[in-house]
């Protein structure tokens, strides 16, 4: 992309997601604000070097940063929008290795395993993002989804908040404590828990 940034342009800015993997990063809608330095591809095959101020939109809030252009796929950083940069040239999204979809394709072994559902409004924070509740021997465990992974549960019932299991109040590390609770009742051999 040779296309020069200015002051109004819409971009992406790519999200942190939250540490633990809860909330996974994201491109978020981004006005450029200001361009404080521009530098155009030394070669073809460079990127161009671009750092501007944006007015990032979260559906919750607005936050205002200045960051660098930067591939898709890094936090932190800013890149145009994926299919719409030039009218009639769609740019295919580049394959990036996704741990989330990893991640959701080993919560849904467990949900053939264990009874399951899926909740979509169950977190009102997040309220894109569906939560899977798994009841195992050592207790539930939950992790939100992507709605992009919900292709890889087919097996799980898809519920309302009031018919479902309701979150028993666990932390992420007593969940991964009972998940490893579990690797120890299923093996036979002692863990970490
Ligand atoms: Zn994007």
């Amino acid at each position: 992309m040779s296309q020069t940034p200015t002051v109004g342009q819409t971009v992406h800015y790519v999200s942190y997601g939250t540490p633990g993997g809860e909330y996974p990063s994201v491109c978020r809608a981004a006005i450029v604000t200001e361009v404080s330095s521009y530098a155009p591809p030394q070669h073809a095959d460079d990127d161009m070097q671009a750092r501007c101020h944006l007015a990032v939109m979260n559906p919750t809030g607005m936050f205002f940063n200045e960051v660098d252009y930067g591939p898709q796929n890094v936090p932190g950083t800013w890149h145009w929008p994926e299919s719409v940069d030039e009218p009639g040239q769609v740019e295919p999204e580049p394959e990036v290795w996704n741990p989330y979809r990893e991640r959701a394709a080993l919560v849904a072994y467990l949900a053939a395993v264990y009874p399951s559902a899926i909740v979509p409004n169950a977190d009102p924070d997040e309220p894109n993002w569906p939560v899977i509740y798994v009841t195992t021997p050592q207790g539930q465990l939950s992790w939100h989804l992507s709605s992009d992974d919900l292709d890889l549960f087919p097996h799980v019932p898809v519920l309302d908040a009031d018919q479902s299991p309701a979150w028993d109040g666990h932390t992420t590390a007593e969940k991964y404590e009972r998940l490893a609770r579990l690797v120890e009742a299923v093996s036979n051999v002692p863990g970490k828990a």
